[in-house]
């Protein structure tokens, strides 16, 4: 079982990370989430995914990087044919 209050987020190294959901057998995994960036990972996953060592370091964010990440581009207009 996972203790969110010993983990910290593999992406961005907040150290406030939510227990979202667990295994429907228990004991087996738990879906965890970063209050701070939103990454969700399940703790079976592998260490690149799950472990702040292990994440890749071209996806790792800071909180820098977060608050001056660009805004998604709105949805275009429909065209009219
Ligand atoms: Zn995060």
């Amino acid at each position: 079982m996972a203790d969110p209050t010993a983990t910290v987020c593999p992406r961005c190294a907040h150290q406030t990370v939510e227990l979202v959901f667990t295994s429907p057998v228990p004991g087996v995994w738990d879906v965890l989430q970063c209050g701070r960036c939103l990454y969700m990972w399940r703790t079976s996953e592998p260490e690149r995914r799950t472990r702040r060592h292990a994440y890749p370091e071209a996806f790792r964010m800071t909180a820098e990087d977060i608050r001056s990440a660009s805004e998604v581009p709105a949805v275009p207009p429909l065209r009219t044919s």
